[in-house]
């Protein structure tokens, strides 16, 4: 008995300790000696790195990002073979001559003081370890080496169309991320990305001429003159021909910096003692803008901390810098020669990543939609509640993208890999848009506030972490008390669309008798209004049984109606007033349901309409 005893409880201990939550710990120490006519570096990097995971590991990656940019690299192929070439790209890297190209050549690399072996394919380098890293051990990775900076082709170079000299984003050399789904040493052709949390501290020495922005914060103004409220400060210059700048950042996934001798350096503080930093071209065109651009920005910080949860770290900035606009840890480089609405936009968009990517590091690479697509609903609220949207449903846009591949058939599931959907256009849907579909239909099945509530709660939960879909959905269904796999399954999973109609509405003894079906396989519950002629409104609610519960009451005469099994085809229902007093029938006039053919979703019918002559 004992002894049977001793066994399931080991069991439980065993399953228990495969649920825990871990993550891998990178601090890094790097000191930068940029050339800055030569577009070139030599950089010494140490990496503190800590095995919290389970698994001895007897390897380990590196990304070597700027090795894409030369001709015959996998992004350079990737970008002149793929059906939707992306303009900013196209065949620019095929071009590069030697001087423009990008590299990374590792010139030593060491374990705790040992030599390594390693072999370099491309962007990635496969290290073997001297030592294998047991669990909960820590080693120190040390490497040297020099760099080109490449000709600015995608988010990271020098040179941008809008003459900003270094564009400096996925820059160095960087572990690849090993967690609860193993290795991720993806090759990199131009999407997304996944990073190890940890410290930086980055020593950059650099040109006085230049000014920098970076992630972290600066930690010796004094030497630089500048300090990072912005005014010009007693200097205890160093002697030579370059500043010394020292950035230190605590508990993030990844370090960015952008460097110009013609950046103008403006600061603000937001209420609650958050400094933002603005770094843009002194250029006539575009200053107005710029200016106008700061105090939005503080709105927008004020908006997302009070509605989606806390910004952690001590300052942000918004830099002119790469192309578009990119998000990076405490900063974001975007492209500045733009119109005020869409400096705005794109600002909007990019701080937004402080949670969604940022804080919030879901591995961005397998789910983009996680932080592209939630990013994309987020924004669609913030920018409605801080400069006004009149049209009646804020995320049409991205309900339209998702139709518009539904209906062309090049719509891949949302579990694709963003490096591996087929076209850019099934990429940039399934990133951006869906995400935002994703949360839009969730406030549909669950309702809104339950959504926003959920927001905060996986804010407050998963900060600091790589949360996964799982892990957002158990935080939904906690919120809501309802069950989701199915909604995760037909979603997420699979890639069904959404169709039911009113099948008949017809004279009963009770008044009216009205059935409707189920057309496609994806099964949701209906949200059903019925106008009488006399202008009374009543809503029907039909829960999915799967779903264990119902959503809180949308409005007034409200009922909730008997489930709705999944296996169920068709669903009849009764009213208790006759077919003459109804003036209108419809499924979800919310549209947030995601019905792809709405023709079916009305009574009277088209037809009867038609033959009305209305
Ligand atoms: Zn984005």
């Amino acid at each position: 008995m004992k002894l049977k005893i001793a066994i399931i409880s080991s069991f439980f201990a065993l399953s228990a300790s495969a649920q825990t939550y871990w993550q891998q710990e990178a601090n890094y120490k790097m000191v930068i000696d940029m050339d800055a006519d030569k577009h070139q570096f030599t950089g010494e990097q140490e990496i503190e790195y800590t095995n919290h995971s389970p698994d001895t590991l007897n390897k380990v990656f590196y990304h070597l990002y700027f090795n894409a940019f030369q001709p015959g690299s996998m992004m350079d192929v990737r970008s002149r073979s793929i059906k939707d070439p992306d303009r900013r790209v196209t065949d620019r890297i095929f071009y590069l001559k030697d001087d423009e190209i990008g590299y990374h050549k590792v010139k030593k690399l060491k374990q705790d003081g040992k030599k390594l072996n390693f072999h370099v394919e491309g962007t990635i380098v496969e290290v073997e370890l001297k030592k294998p890293l047991l669990p909960g051990e820590t080693t120190v990775l040390s490497m040297d080496f020099e760099s080109q900076v490449p000709l600015q082709i995608r988010r990271s170079g020098r040179d941008n169309k809008e003459g900003i000299e270094f564009s400096m984003t996925q820059w160095y050399p960087k572990l690849a991320e090993y967690d609860q789904e193993g290795w991720h040493a993806h090759p990199y052709i131009g999407r997304e990305f996944h990073g190890i949390w940890g410290d930086y501290d980055v020593t950059i020495k650099m040109d006085k001429k230049y000014m920098i922005g970076a992630t972290g914060v600066l930690q010796n103004p004094n030497e630089i003159g500048h300090d990072y409220l912005g005014h010009e400060v007693d200097t205890d210059e160093p002697s030579g021909d370059k500043y010394i700048w020292i950035f230190k950042a605590e508990n993030v996934i990844d370090f960015a910096w952008a460097a110009d001798p013609d950046y103008v350096h403006e600061v603000v503080e937001t209420k609650d003692g958050l400094k933002l930093h603005f770094y843009y071209q002194n250029d006539t065109s575009i200053v107005d803008n710029w200016k106008e651009l700061i105090p939005r920005t503080v709105d927008m910080f004020e908006f997302m901390n009070e509605n989606f949860g806390q910004y952690p770290y001590p300052q942000y900035s918004v830099i002119q810098g790469g192309d578009g606009g990119m998000e990076y840890p405490m900063l974001t480089l975007i492209t500045g020669e733009r119109s005020l609405g869409s400096l705005t936009g794109v600002t909007l968009h990019e701080m937004i990543h402080s949670w969604y990517q940022a804080v919030l590091a879901t591995n961005e690479a397998k789910y983009a939609w996680m932080d592209e697509g939630f990013n994309t609903y987020v924004g669609n609220i913030a920018w409605k509640a801080l400069f006004g949207d009149n049209s009646d449903f804020i995320h049409s846009g991205a309900y339209r993208g998702y139709f518009a591949l539904l209906n062309n058939g090049n719509y891949e599931p949302m579990t694709t890999h963003s490096d591996h959907y087929g076209t850019n256009q099934a990429y940039g849907v399934g990133s951006y848009s869906m995400g935002a579909v994703y949360l839009s239909m969730l406030e549909y099945v669950i309702g809104e506030d339950q959504v926003r509530k959920g927001m905060k709660r996986y804010y407050n939960t998963w900060k600091f972490k790589h949360p996964e879909p799982r892990d957002f959905k158990r935080v939904m269904e906690k919120v809501s008390g309802l069950e989701l796999d199915w909604y995760h399954e037909y979603l997420v999973e699979q890639m069904h669309p959404i169709d039911y109609g009113i099948k008949s509405v017809l004279p009963s003894e009770k008044g009216t008798q009205i059935l409707l079906e189920r057309v496609e396989r994806f099964p949701m519950p209906i949200d059903l209004k019925v106008e009488f002629t006399n202008g009374d409104v009543v809503w029907y609610n039909i829960p999915l049984s799967i779903m264990r519960g119902e959503k809180p009451a949308e409005g007034e005469n409200w009922n909730v109606l008997s489930d709705w099994p999944w296996t169920h085809p068709q669903y009849e229902f009764q009213i208790d007033r006759p077919v003459n007093e109804i003036k209108s029938i419809e499924i979800d006039p919310s549209q947030r349901m995601a019905d792809w053919n709405r023709d079916n979703n009305t009574f009277p019918f088209s037809d009867e309409l038609r033959m009305r002559g209305e």
